[in-house]
C-alpha cells in the first residue's frame, strides 16, 4: 500500500503526519517513509536515520554544436520553461532554468544539439530501525525542479512494505509526480481560509488523478468550519483533527514525534490507518 502525505500549502503539517503515522503503525508491520519534499527534506530531523547508499541524481543539458545549427528557433519555441533563446549571433542555453525534459533537442531539425550531464542533487536511502526504512531525495540549491530526484527516489519503493511519502507542498509537477502511482492521498490542511483554498487545489489533482483521499485537519479550529463543510460536499473523509496545542508544536521544533510514547495519540494514528486500508478493501 503506497500513501502519500499532501498539502495543497506549506507550513501544514505535512511532515508532523508522514514522520508520525510512519512510526506509530511501523511498530506493527514494515513501513517504508519517503521524503520526496525535494526542496526541504525534513523528515530525517525527527529519527537517527542510518544511511546505506548514497546515489548521484543527474539531468542532461542541452548543447548546440554551431556547426550544425542553422537558427531555426525550433528550440526556443519547444521550451515551456524560457531555459533556451536564439540570438543572430548564435544559441543561448540558460542553465539554471533548464529541467532536462529534452524537448529542444527533439524540435531541432539538425540534430545540432547534444547534451551532457548534470548533478542536481541526491537520493539517499538507509533504515530508522528494523521496522522503519527511510529514503529521502535533496535537490541541489539553485536548482529548478526536483521531478527526476522525486523519479529515482520512487525507484527504490519497497513493495512488501507499506510506504508512506512525505509529498512536497503545493500542486505542481513535483507534487504531481510524487502522487503517481500511489493509492491514497493524506490531504493535510489548517482551519483557515488559505487552508481551504490550497486544499481545493489538492483536491482537484488528486481527483484528476483517480486517486482516493482523506483530510486530516491540522491546528485545528472549532470557529472554523469551511474545511468540515467542503470535505462534506466532495464527499472526502475527515480522518482525523489535530487541534492547536502548545506542547504539539514545541515536539515538533525539537525534532520529536509528539505521538511517539503517547497511547492517545497512537490509537488516534492507529485509527488513520484503518480508515485508509477500509476506504483501500
Ligand atoms: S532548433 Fe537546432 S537548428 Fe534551430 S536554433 Fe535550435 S539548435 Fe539551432
Ligand atoms: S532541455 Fe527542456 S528545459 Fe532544458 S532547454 Fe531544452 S526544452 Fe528547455
Amino acid at each position: 500500500m503506497k500513501i502519500a502525505i499532501a498539502s495543497g500549502k506549506g507550513g501544514t503539517g505535512k511532515t508532523t503526519i508522514a514522520t508520525n503515522l510512519s512510526w506509530i503503525i511501523s511498530r506493527k508491520r514494515p513501513v517504508q517513509l519517503l521524503d520526496a519534499d525535494t526542496e526541504e527534506p525534513n523528515s530525517h530531523l525527527f529519527f537517527s536515520v542510518k544511511y546505506e547508499l548514497k546515489q548521484d541524481v543527474e539531468i542532461l543539458l542541452p548543447r548546440v554544436n554551431k556547426e550544425k545549427c542553422t537558427l531555426s528557433g525550433e528550440c526556443a519555441k519547444a521550451c515551456q520553461f524560457g531555459a533556451i533563446s536564439v540570438f543572430k549571433a548564435g544559441v543561448m542555453v540558460f542553465d539554471n532554468l533548464c529541467h532536462g525534459c529534452g524537448a529542444c533537442s527533439i524540435a531541432c531539425p539538425t540534430n545540432a544539439i547534444y547534451e551532457i550531464p548534470k548533478q542536481i542533487g541526491v537520493v539517499k536511502i538507509g533504515k530508522i530501525d528494523q521496522k522503519l526504512a527511510f529514503g529521502t531525495g535533496i535537490l541541489n540549491i539553485g536548482e529548478p525542479s526536483g521531478v527526476k530526484i522525486i523519479r529515482e527516489l520512487k525507484k527504490f519503493i519497497d513493495g512488501t512494505k507499506t510506504v508512506i511519502i512525505d509529498a512536497p507542498p503545493g500542486t505542481s509537477c513535483p507534487v504531481v509526480e510524487t502522487l503517481r502511482g500511489m493509492d491514497y492521498a493524506i490531504l493535510v490542511t489548517e482551519s483557515t481560509p488559505f487552508g481551504l483554498h490550497d486544499l481545493k487545489l489538492a483536491v482537484e489533482v488528486v481527483n484528476e488523478m483517480k486517486i482516493p483521499a482523506g483530510i486530516i485537519i491540522n491546528m485545528a479550529s472549532e470557529d472554523y468550519k469551511e474545511i468540515e463543510r467542503f470535505a462534506h460536499e466532495k464527499n472526502i473523509p475527515i480522518l482525523e483533527k489535530i487541534p492547536f496545542d502548545r506542547e504539539i508544536a514545541r515536539a515538533y521544533s525539537e525534532g520529536i514525534l509528539f505521538a511517539r510514547g503517547n497511547k492517545e495519540w497512537t490509537e488516534r494514528f492507529e485509527k488513520v490507518f484503518a480508515k485508509v486500508k477500509e476506504t483501500l478493501k
